[in-house]
């Protein structure tokens, strides 16, 4: 049985909200990986026109202005990864996606879509709060710059009206001093949600820590911001005081739970821990590398 009647493939942005308002029980799909899955076993409420996203040029952009990268909500995960700057500017972005599904799935899925699904750990998602990106929405009414949280209404659950399209993900580029670095915890058979992941920028000076952001997944019905902690650590050094101090404060702010598939609110708890000081010393070593290409080989997976 089918699971649409109608397919569209737009060539313009104006053409594919215009479908989008026009179309009863339209949606619009990037690569699929998600919403065909969901659609395919009855997750999704019925869909009678799929509006293509993949065929718009705005949102095929990979560009570098003015301090910031611009990274098309349609580029597939495959190409925004073989994309220079996002592995020497953001490089915990350039981490998760590599970290997405397998080949063939990078091939077709699109940071749009890992947003717009809107589950709290996912990875795109996760490196794109660390690095404070903001997002560029496409509405009948025009276009609006809004930070990443503003597409969330809860979990699975995006904040974005129908016809409303992500167009671009906006990421400042990590400057002198600054670096990010992604990890995750997956289990051994799994491929699609980690069962916690975390994302972390700072910037270092004087041998403190000046600044950082740190994102986590899954922790509540978002993808979250662990400030409390963030604050424990700004202007300290690394040290083990303050890694025990931040340690404690991040397990008190988070919120994990158990879940049947993946892993126990307990493990999760733990996890938290050590991926605070895996995460950490990455992107703190990191600072120190002048060029991209020191970096070393990232956790891409084939
Ligand atoms: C085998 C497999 C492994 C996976 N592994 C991982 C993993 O390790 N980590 C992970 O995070 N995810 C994983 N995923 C999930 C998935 O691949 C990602 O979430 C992917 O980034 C979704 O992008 P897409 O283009 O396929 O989205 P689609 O399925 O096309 O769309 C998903 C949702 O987003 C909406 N949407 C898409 N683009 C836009 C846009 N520009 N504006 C507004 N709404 C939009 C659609 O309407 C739909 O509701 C996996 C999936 C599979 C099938």
């Amino acid at each position: 049985m089918a699971i649409w009647t109608h397919y569209y493939i737009p060539q313009t942005l104006d053409e594919a909200l215009s479908l989008l308002c026009r179309e009863p029980q339209s949606k619009a799909i990037a690569g699929g990986t998600d919403l065909l899955l969901e659609l395919q076993q009855g997750r999704h409420p019925p869909v009678r026109t799929l509006v293509d996203l993949s065929q718009i040029a705005a949102l095929q952009r990979l560009e570098m202005s003015q301090g910031a990268l611009w990274i098309g909500a349609s580029v597939p995960l495959n190409r925004v990864i073989a994309w220079p700057p996002v592995r020497h500017f953001a490089t915990a972005l350039c981490e998760a996606i590599s970290l997405i599904g397998g080949p063939q799935v990078r091939n077709v899925a699109t940071l749009g879509g890992n947003v717009a699904h809107a589950l709290p750990a996912a990875d795109g998602a996760i490196a794109l709060l660390a690095l404070d990106a903001q997002v560029l929405v496409a509405s009948p009414e025009g276009q609006r710059l809004q930070p990443l949280l503003a597409c969330y209404a809860g979990p699975g659950k995006t904040a974005l009206q129908r016809a409303e399209i992500i167009v671009a993900f906006q990421v400042p580029a990590c400057e002198k001093e600054e670096a990010s670095a992604f990890r995750r915890v997956m289990r051994p058979q799994g491929v699609a949600i980690a069962i916690e992941n975390m994302g972390i920028w700072l910037r270092r000076k004087d041998e403190r820590i000046e600044d950082i952001r740190i994102a986590v997944g899954p922790s509540g019905p978002m993808p979250f911001r662990a400030r409390q902690t963030e604050q424990v650590l700004r202007g300290k050094p690394l040290d083990e005081e303050t890694l025990a101090e931040a340690e404690k404060v991040l397990k008190s702010e988070a919120r994990f739970r158990t879940s049947p598939h993946r892993a126990t609110a307990e493990y999760r708890y733990h996890l938290a821990g050590v991926l605070l000081r895996q995460t950490l010393q990455t992107a703190w070593e990191r600072t120190q590398l002048n060029f991209a290409e020191e970096l070393g080989p990232l956790s891409v997976k084939g």
